[in-house]
């Protein structure tokens, strides 16, 4: 049985006599992996479809969850690659990791396919917005694994008003009405107006990181969504090579 389905690719990786096992997250939103023989081999007339964050039509063969299914064709639809963006190729790698270990088999969320898709075409059309396009992506993945509580009201008072400080793991945004905190170790004024630009914009207007509100939001989902995560490979390459 032969399923064919649009996809975007996460992570491709060696198998024996120069095959790839290569995890897709499908339009669904489904996680699939599937084991692409020969398809490190220079005539295999697919390899360039199995990039990191490529759209592709992929076929699969084999029965449903019950086996390492073979993919049986894979034809590149779109490629955020731009080539010499070092910023860009580095976010892409990082967002194909994320996707890898939020997306699951078996279970559909359509709203990470829409993500992610958004996040990749954006991608090829401001390269050196990468950085702002990686922190719109972490907070709705954050979001959609229901960790990132709504900024409109203070967790505690309900205040809707009051600059944001903190962020509790039990009670989410804390206002500075009701929760006094060492001026050290409160969050910068403007995250809750950070917040509502993550939540408006579409991924191509994805907001500036550079303020003092945004760079501790961006860390401070980050930091969340890393721990959730145990640690990324491709989050310690970015690291050394750009922040
Ligand atoms: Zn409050």
């Amino acid at each position: 049985m032969i399923e064919t389905l649009q996809a975007i690719v996460l992570r491709p990786t060696p198998f024996h006599d120069g095959g790839l096992v290569v995890s897709f997250l499908t339009e669904h939103g489904e996680r699939k992996v599937g084991l692409a023989k020969g398809a490190k081999k220079p005539s295999a007339k697919w390899v360039s479809a199995f990039e990191p964050l490529s759209l592709v039509k992929v076929g699969f063969f084999g029965r449903e969850l019950a086996e390492l299914r073979r993919i049986t064709r894979c034809e590149l639809q779109h490629s955020p690659l731009t080539l010499g963006a070092l910023d860009s190729s580095l976010v892409m790698g990082c967002l194909a990791d994320l996707f890898d270990r939020v997306a699951k088999e078996g279970v559909e969320d359509p709203r990470l396919f829409r993500l992610l898709s958004a996040c990749s075409r954006a991608l090829k059309e401001q390269p050196q917005r990468a950085l702002n396009i990686l922190a719109y992506a972490e907070h709705w993945l954050l979001h959609c694994m229901g960790l990132l509580p709504h900024p409109k009201a203070c967790g505690r008072c309900g205040n809707g008003e009051a600059p944001l400080v903190l962020l509790s793991a039990d009670l989410g945004w804390l206002c500075a009405a009701c929760t006094p905190v060492d001026p050290a170790e409160a969050l910068p004024p403007g995250i809750r107006e950070h917040l509502k630009n993550l939540r408006t914009c579409p991924a191509e207007a994805a907001p500036e990181i550079e303020s003092r509100a945004a760079k501790a939001c961006t860390e401070l989902i980050r930091a969340r969504l890393l721990t959730e995560m145990g640690g990324l490979r491709s989050y310690e390459v970015m690291h050394r090579m750009v922040l």
